[in-house]
């Protein structure tokens, strides 16, 4: 049997299954495949068992041969061998119900310890030095096991037999409480005092699996968002279980998500929009069920419902995994630490799922291994420069890394680098082929550029928004692809796109009205001026004029966008969103990524939106949806009701723009596609990009195309945004040397 087979479990599993029914034998395990020899009378159910694998496996092929010789007396487990690993990394995985069992048992050997596991359960990745998976190249290596734990470990008939992880409170990992200088406080049971702090009102860092978080209880976050800097973005919260219903509308789909081996962050509709502001003045809030041994303790001593749990981080870089790094960087943010003595090898945020599309692909989920056959190259896919992760393919098989973030800074870069070249490491693989963004001045373009004239690698420069197809399908297709920016062939700005054919030759036979980004990125910052590089009107400046800015500011402005000097030409859908979120003074400056976009999406939530009479631009080779009359349209409204005055209409009217604007852009988009589709005689419409996770948007696409006859397909294996781009890029590089033969 081949596939994820090691660290998983599968030896205990197949013996299991043969005692169950009566098989002689022996089972080995050589890495990326298991053998088993079998013999007796039910050998039919025992290989059908045996072939649905343990709950962490995944089997990509069973072989049956015929065997020779008298079988063996009974069923034995034979040693490991390292054999040659086909990306066998396993991802982490939440604490299983059987490991909480015993954390509450009083008569258990774990009853109560922060770091039980067993061969279902535990972290994996965050602890790997080094391949094969076993105990002496992870940090738990600093914990030689107990005669007790030995003794479960050697011993078949137990779950955690070759548990890698295992420990309990005598042989494994401690924890610790410290004061807000790092001081040891000594307290004897640090999960309940840490819980009675969190209840007072206290700040803690708390460190998890993957890296620390910073957590406090709901009433506490305003003073949390002071002490961060961070005024509007949105925490993500960990919620008591039969709490999470009475504050959100989760669906069955939800459930199962928050519940499965990933435990991720799970947005959720709120059941009252207005509620729980502190956290997120979105209509959505993102929730997590606990999911480490530390967590189930934690919220069984705490009185709160839920817990403020926030990646801690600088603003921009990565997550904090060392204690001493967290006592050095969070002083003055947080009163005390939770801490633990394993060491974080590989650091881990927390995935995030929003309605089964996965946002950030991380804990639990990545390492990310897709069979696929992309030929006989090696390929590095570098990812972007938002929400980027890595790809490696050889042999068969992509393995995307867990998400590492904004790659703008020196250290994020690093952090890029490091982990590409330690899962580079454990497939040892040699590269024939860097793949990258086409934008010349990206950090990991300059990663790759460096790392081909190492390595004698070829380059292979990928176009940002036919990344993302390439991640979602390889088949012929029209395909939308809607996000913030991405660098375009022609050098413009691009981020509204209608592709047709199939991987790596897509023609853009569509896109939304190219506008201009006065100043650039400081449109993106202050999306007022956005809306002028749109509508370059006086009665945008009138407006901007009441909301306090000055004639001076509004002159510049307007002599920027009339002269075209510092100005970029953009087809990006989040922009023109950006644009109408200033308008409808929804938010006029942007302090995370998508604010502007997310909070219209807020705003029109509930609201029901009236179908605008579209425009579009002919223009050779490819249909343009005019952005100008959208937000023209919007304007005229928002003015006319502010002309007939009145705030008690200001909100639904607000609404009623915002959702209206969101149904046309959505419309639009697929009336190209479907005209595009008709004209090719193509039958699959692939929507892609990060505004496809507002869900108005991407349900009014699906119905366009839907009624039109024609399919939509959407990736739910990898994100619809930035970070499904390396695996794309990887996948796009792949089929070019297909091409090239
Ligand atoms: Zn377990
Ligand atoms: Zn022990």
């Amino acid at each position: 049997m081949r596939g994820i087979v090691q660290g998983v479990g599968f030896r205990p599993f197949v013996y299991a299954r043969a005692v169950a029914l009566g098989i002689r034998g022996t089972v080995k395990n050589t890495g990326s495949q298991v053998e088993i020899d079998a013999w007796g009378d039910r050998f039919e159910a025992f290989l059908a068992d045996v072939s649905r694998g343990p709950p962490l496996s995944r089997i990509d092929s069973v072989e049956v041969l015929p065997l020779a010789g008298p079988p063996p007396a009974g069923f034995l487990i034979l040693t490991s061998s390292a054999g040659t690993l086909s990306g066998m990394i396993p991802p982490d995985v939440a604490t299983c119900g059987e490991c909480v069992g015993d954390l509450f048992d009083g008569r258990s050997r774990y009853h109560g310890y922060f770091a039980t596991s067993c061969v279902n359960c535990g972290p994996r990745y965050s602890i790997i030095e080094s391949l094969p998976y076993d105990r002496e190249r992870t940090s738990m290596a600093a914990f030689p096991m107990c005669p007790e734990c030995g003794r479960e470990y050697a011993d078949p008939g137990c779950r955690r037999h070759h548990a890698q992880t295992i420990a309990c409170p005598s042989c494994g990992p401690r924890l610790s409480l410290m004061d807000a200088d790092g001081r040891a406080m000594g307290v004897p049971d640090p999960v309940r005092e840490a819980a009675e702090l969190l209840d007072a009102g206290s700040i803690l860092a708390i460190r998890g699996i993957g890296g620390f978080h910073i957590a406090c209880t709901e009433e506490r976050a305003g003073e949390l968002k002071a002490r961060l800097g961070r005024v509007e973005q949105p925490f993500a919260v960990m919620v008591r279980e039969e709490f999470l219903g009475r504050m959100t509308c989760v669906k069955d789909g939800d459930w199962k998500v928050l519940g499965s081996e990933v435990h991720p962050i799970a947005v959720l509709v709120k059941r009252d929009p207005t509620a729980h502001a502190d956290i997120s003045n979105l209509h959505t809030i993102g929730c997590m069920l606990p999911y480490a041994p530390l967590h189930h303790l934690l919220f069984a001593r705490l009185a709160a419902p839920l817990l403020i749990m926030t990646s801690a981080n600088m603003p921009g870089y990565p997550m904090i995994t060392e204690t001493d790094t967290a006592v050095a960087k969070l002083r003055g943010q947080v009163d005390y630490y939770l801490t633990h003595d394993r060491q974080i090898l590989n650091r881990c945020d927390d995935s995030v799922v929003r309605d089964g599309f996965i946002i950030r692909l991380s804990r639990g989920i990545a390492p990310k291994r897709t069979r696929i056959d992309l030929g006989p190259a090696c390929i590095l896919g570098v990812g972007p420069e938002l929400n980027s992760n890595v790809t490696i393919y050889k042999g068969g098989f992509a393995i995307t890394s867990p998400h590492v973030g904004h790659v703008r800074n020196p250290p994020t870069l690093a952090y890029l680098e490091e982990t590409a070249e330690r899962i580079r490491g454990w497939l040892g693989a040699k590269y024939d082929v860097i793949a990258h963004d086409l934008h010349p001045s990206f950090l990991s373009t300059g990663y790759a550029r460096a790392l081909a004239e190492e390595t004698g690698a070829e380059l292979v420069p990928v176009q940002h928004h036919q990344a993302h197809v390439a991640a979602t399908t390889l088949e012929p297709c029209v395909s939308i692809t809607i996000d913030g920016v991405g660098y375009g062939d022609d050098g413009r700005v691009w981020g509204g796109e209608v592709f047709a054919g199939q991987v790596p030759h897509l023609d853009r036979i569509g896109h939304l009205e190219e506008v201009p980004m006065p100043g650039g990125d400081l449109a993106t910052r202050f999306p007022e001026r956005m809306l002028y590089g749109i509508l370059p009107d006086d009665r945008v400046l009138s407006l901007l004029m009441d909301r306090g800015w000055t004639d001076i500011q509004c002159g510049v402005l307007a002599r920027q966008v009339e002269r075209g000097v510092n100005v970029a030409w953009t087809s990006s859908t989040g922009r023109v969103l950006d644009a109408v979120s200033a308008l409808l003074g929804i938010c006029r400056e942007r302090t995370y990524d998508g604010e502007p976009a997310m909070r219209l999406e807020a705003a029109a939530y509930g609201a029901p939106a009236r179908e605008w009479p579209l425009e579009f631009v002919e223009k050779p080779g490819a249909e343009v949806l005019s952005t100008r009359s959208v937000v023209q349209r919007a304007l005229g409204e928002y003015l006319a009701a502010r002309e007939a005055g009145g705030r008690a209409g200001g909100k639904a009217v607000v609404a009623g723009i915002a959702a209206s604007v969101q149904e046309s852009l959505a419309r639009g988009l697929a009336h190209i596609a479907v005209h595009g589709a008709r004209d090719r005689g193509l039958e699959i419409v692939a929507l892609s990009g990060g505004v496809a996770y507002n869900a108005s948007i991407r349900e009014t696409i699906r119905r366009e195309v839907e009624q039109a006859g024609l399919t939509l397909l959407m990736n739910r294996e990898y994100p619809l945004g930035d970070g499904c781009i390396s695996y794309g890029q990887c996948v796009w590089a792949g089929a070019v040397k297909r091409v090239q033969g």
